[in-house]
């Protein structure tokens, strides 16, 4: 048993694009680390009924109407109505998290979802119980907001909580989850991000085949979620005005909406603005690094990526209750701002290019708040407690071979 491969579980829902991008950075790190098996799994969408097994496209639907999501945000903040929405899932659904779990075996539940935390823990719990066991499978939660967090993230009796900020760690503790098993590193960061980027700005522009020039990143969350229109249409009117000094840049990423990146590419853009509308990047780090700012929804990953690429941020949309704290996270960092008014956001922007003192100082303040090492730091601490296999167990499992191996000899 001690030389079996550990396996890990890593428990998702897709809502978005930042809860499988940071499962899928901790199972890069854990698997750089340690020789470990591991399974992202949403199992809401995967095997559970309806309405659960649609969660995700509520999500879509939900983020573009905001009032709805701050309907369901709040309420499930309310302990009765969140216990009442968790005890109906668990009626439905505990039975099949407690299969997905036995299919998967793990030795450790990683959890970077606040909907995989009570239900997975009531099916481990259950589980131990039919087995007679009085320890269940440990269950760990890494957090993947930024600035705050839902209280459904937090559990008491998880085995260990990372989180990625002191507000967060804050709302840990009121959720009654203990101080000695809270850690606080940052947030998991894809591998293209553990590093700082050895290249210039200028030699990375040269890579992606874009201009020499002041150039302002758009970024949709993965989904392309945000007003990327509006807010891309205004930016485009208003870096015309840095015609004299050669011109400006757009790059727009418009994630998965197909929709957007066809109206972008298709628009007339003034003469001094070269714009550069794409799809999906797999290369975010790299248009990170080619820019000067980056204007996007108040998305937790984009976020931490953007600072540890130095990167002013401007926010134009942020989703109610959930990613309120990220706007104060940029804006008391000191390196960005909030506005929703597509056109506010672009003079705002253009003036932040116009002053070179301005962009020094929010770009060193991003890079305050960077933490690329935070998913190796994650993984590590995750592995010494239940991955590592000792020295000491190695020599005594040496051991019992060799005395297995001269007893069958004899
Ligand atoms: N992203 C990407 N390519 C794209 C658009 C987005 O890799 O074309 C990534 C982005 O770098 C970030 C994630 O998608 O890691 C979005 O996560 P975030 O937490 O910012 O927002 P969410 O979509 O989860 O609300």
């Amino acid at each position: 048993d001690v030389l079996r491969q550990k396996r890990v579980m890593i428990m998702i829902s897709d809502t978005g694009g930042g809860h499988r991008a940071s499962a899928m950075a901790l199972a890069d790190a854990l698997q750089e680390l340690y020789p470990v098996h591991i399974t992202i799994r949403d199992v809401w969408t995967e095997s559970c009924p309806f309405p659960f097994n649609t969660v995700v496209k509520q999500y879509m639907w939900m983020a573009k109407h905001t009032w709805s999501w701050r309907m369901l945000w709040y309420s499930s903040k309310f302990p009765v109505t969140r216990w009442m929405m968790q005890r109906f899932a668990n009626i439905l659904c505990k039975r099949i998290f407690m299969k997905a779990i036995q299919d998967d075996a793990p030795d450790l539940i990683i959890s970077v979802h606040p909907g995989t935390q009570h239900i997975v823990i009531k099916a481990l719990k259950k589980l131990a119980r039919r087995q007679g066991s009085k320890s269940r499978i440990p269950f760990v939660t890494v957090v993947t907001d930024l600035g705050s967090a839902h209280p459904m993230w937090f559990h008491p009796e998880a085995d260990r909580v990372f989180v990625p900020s002191d507000p967060v760690k804050d709302i840990a503790l009121k959720c009654r989850v203990r101080e000695s098993v809270i850690e606080e590193y940052g947030l998991p960061l894809r591998r293209a991000f553990w590093n700082a980027e050895p290249r210039t700005r200028q030699e990375v522009r040269d890579v992606l085949g874009i201009r020499q020039l002041k150039t302002v990143l758009v970024v949709g969350g993965g989904d392309g979620v945000g007003r990327l229109f509006n807010v891309a249409e205004a930016l485009g009117q208003n870096l015309q005005d840095l015609a004299d000094t050669g011109g400006a840049q757009l790059v727009v990423i418009c994630g998965k909406n197909e929709k957007v990146r066809k109206q972008l590419q298709a628009m007339q853009w003034p003469d001094a603005v070269h714009a550069h509308i794409v799809g999906f990047v797999k290369n975010m780090d790299e248009w990170m690094a080619a820019a000067d700012v980056i204007v996007t929804k108040a998305g937790p990953g984009t976020i931490a990526e953007a600072c540890t690429r130095k990167l002013p941020v401007m926010l134009s949309s942020y989703l109610p209750g959930q990613e309120q704290g990220n706007v104060g996270f940029v804006v008391d960092g000191g390196f960005g701002d909030f506005c929703s008014d597509p056109r506010t956001i672009a003079r705002t922007v253009v003036g932040w290019l116009q002053d070179e003192e301005a962009l020094r100082r929010m770009s060193k303040n991003a890079g305050e708040q960077g933490r690329p090492r935070a998913t190796l730091k994650i993984a590590q601490a995750i592995g010494q407690k239940w991955l590592a296999t000792s020295t000491s167990t190695l020599l005594s499992m040496l051991e019992k071979l060799l005395k297995s191996e001269l007893n069958s000899g004899a």
